[in-house]
């Protein structure tokens, strides 16, 4: 690639509406330009590392035994009526009419369409077990898409489905998938936790995500570093205290709180601390039934938790009227004393006494509160949401730590949940008409490359792992008028070509400071600069993006060395 004419229109100044990294240097550099919120023009560059991280996932994809297909995107409204996330789905789903008013969507993921096809091309538990991926642009119309491509409304997704006879086959499936992913992610260049995730309402089945740490990352996982425990946050397991003898129970007071609605005011003005206090939030919930959940004054609530263990789509924090008719008090002042609605409390709250919550009445709250004696008819469970610091839920001496995290992938077993309501099925061996088993697996391939440079740049641009940069070398003569220095350049590039190498050369008349700018600014792994003084000496200035100091290279070793070199950097990244 010649820099003079490719489209690289790198600029000096952070785009205005850009928070993070990945966003900022992604634009900067030139590989990414935003056409309308979360819609975005991929150039030269920038494709070039999206094209080189789907090679990654293509090539380990096929390793594991998975097939490409290529799906629609624009998909017919009936499958997803079937399906009956047509409905479900919300305003995610991007909804529009052709010419014969007929009902269409442009697909966000394709469970629909693939169990379609394998109900009408498989038969027999011969035809299985099958894993069919492809790689394709999705449209999600995200409530918040930001963050350039890390939540875009327009992106690209590796998207698989695996389909088989038993449930035995299936997780063995999921295992290998896991472990395509973990060499996906490695040979990415990424540092990428697995950790257990929802399943949503259904109950029973097993989900992970993959995680890139940053600190930028939208979700918050917990790890304990003994046992190796990782979790998505809202539903990492939490541990109910070992009860402590807790004191004897004490005489239930209502005591003024003029004007004290929150946990931190009220334990203000008592002088308690906060995990004396029982938080009390009213949720709707889809079928519109209003629930009280319980926690203890210093955490908080899980609705992923309670989502599942209710059993639904969702639950909403109750709107203030909600609230006033059901406590009869002010938002502020609720309790579960009294309270006539279903009541769920998390584990903490177990026997605990001399407890304080709101009295249910505006400006009032009550002290010395027991459960057993003044709440005793709370449903228990796990509704709250786990934090640093909390005893680990899986072995005995380890506290979990809390991570920012991007979710670059994640594996589901899905079981017969599509394959049921759309009747794909199959003949078992005894003739048996019985739902295929199914897994889906995902990739955001354009997050991975904006996870890649959340994990990789510094505060001059982005630093590429060697096996997703847009290419290896940034070829960098400091003066492209000079005659010898254009030669030898010259050369060097049709050599490194001819070798394999993928070579940037910059025959831009910049002057030296704009060329060196622009090659911290588009990270490459390699810079090789040649200047009128090196020239003279027969050798050349090798740097590493990712190294603080140049080494001087002959000439003539130039491209042995560079070859070894990625040689040595792509091998490196399939061990780890
Ligand atoms: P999130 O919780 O971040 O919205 P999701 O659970 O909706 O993700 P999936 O439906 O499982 O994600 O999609 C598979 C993969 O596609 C995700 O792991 C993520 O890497 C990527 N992805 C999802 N939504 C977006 C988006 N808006 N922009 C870019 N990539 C996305
Ligand atoms: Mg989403």
């Amino acid at each position: 690639m010649r820099y003079r004419n490719t489209l690289i229109p790198t600029l000096r100044e952070d785009p205005s509406d850009a928070e993070v990294a990945s966003h900022k240097l992604l634009v900067r550099a030139g590989m990414i330009r935003q056409v309308a919120r979360g819609i975005y023009d991929f150039l030269p560059l920038g494709l070039r590392a999206v094209r080189k991280v789907e090679g990654i996932v293509r090539e380990e994809m096929n390793r594991a035994g998975a097939q490409e297909i290529l799906l629609p995107a624009v998909c017919p409204a009936e499958l997803w009526q079937e399906s009956g996330r047509w409905d479900r789905y919300g305003k995610e789903l991007l909804r529009f009419r052709d010419r014969y008013d007929r009902e269409f969507c442009f697909g966000p993921t394709h469970e629909e369409v693939v169990t379609d096809l394998v109900r009408r091309e498989v038969r027999s538990y011969r035809d299985l077990p099958l894993n069919l991926y492809q790689i394709q642009v999705k449209f999600r119309d995200e409530m918040r898409p930001r963050f350039g491509l890390m939540r875009g409304r327009e992106f690209l997704m590796k998207d698989a489905y695996s389909f088989h006879a038993t449930v035995e086959d299936c997780e063995r499936e999921y295992e290998l998938m896991a472990e395509t992913y973990r060499k996906i992610f490695r040979r990415c260049g990424l540092a990428a936790w697995q950790v257990e995730s929802d399943t949503g309402a259904i109950g029973g089945l097993r989900a992970h995500e993959f995680h890139v740490l940053a600190e930028s990352g939208e979700d918050t996982i917990v790890h304990c570093p003994s046992c190796g425990y990782s979790a998505n946050v809202e539903l990492a397991e939490t541990r109910p205290p070992t009860t402590e003898s807790a004191p004897p129970g004490g005489p239930k007071e209502k005591v003024a709180t003029p004007g004290r609605r929150t946990v931190e005011e009220v334990s203000a003005f008592l002088g308690l601390p906060a995990d004396r206090f029982v938080k009390t939030l009213l949720y709707r919930t889809e079928g519109e039934e209003v629930v009280a959940v319980l926690v203890r004054g210093d955490h908080e609530v899980s609705e992923t938790k309670l989502k599942n263990h209710l059993g639904v789509a969702w639950v909403a924090l109750a709107d203030d009227a909600t609230v006033e008719r059901i406590t009869g008090a002010p938002v502020g002042f609720a309790g579960p004393s009294g309270l006539r609605v279903r009541l769920l409390a998390d584990r903490a709250l177990r026997g605990a006494r001399g407890m304080v919550s709101g009295a249910n009445e505006a400006d009032a709250h009550w002290v010395g509160l027991d459960q057993e004696r003044d709440f005793p008819g709370a449903e228990f469970g796990d509704f709250r949401r786990a934090e640093a610091g909390d005893p680990c839920p899986r072995c005995p001496e380890g506290r979990l730590e809390a991570h920012r995290g991007i979710e670059v992938g994640n594996i589901f077993f899905l079981g017969t949940k599509y394959s049921e309501p759309m009747r794909a099925t199959f003949l078992d061996a005894e003739g048996r008409s019985r739902p295929v088993v199914m897994g889906t697996y995902g990739i955001g391939i354009t997050r991975t490359v904006a996870a890649a440079v959340e994990q990789h740049h510094d505060e001059k641009g982005i630093v590429w792992p060697p096996t997703i940069a847009p290419a290896h070398l940034h070829l960098l003569p400091t003066h492209w008028s000079s005659p010898p220095l254009r030669e030898t350049s010259e050369r060097l590039y049709r050599e490194l070509g001819g070798a394999g190498v993928e070579v940037l050369l910059d025959d831009r008349e910049e002057r030296p400071g704009v060329k060196f700018a622009d090659a911290d600014l588009l990270g490459l792994p390699l810079r090789l600069v040649l200047g009128p003084k090196s020239l003279e000496r027969g050798v050349a200035e090798w740097k590493e993006r990712a190294e603080a100091q140049p080494v001087e290279v002959p000439l003539g070793e130039v491209v042995p060395r560079v070859v070894e070199w990625l040689r040595g950097s792509l091998e490196r990244s399939k061990h780890g």
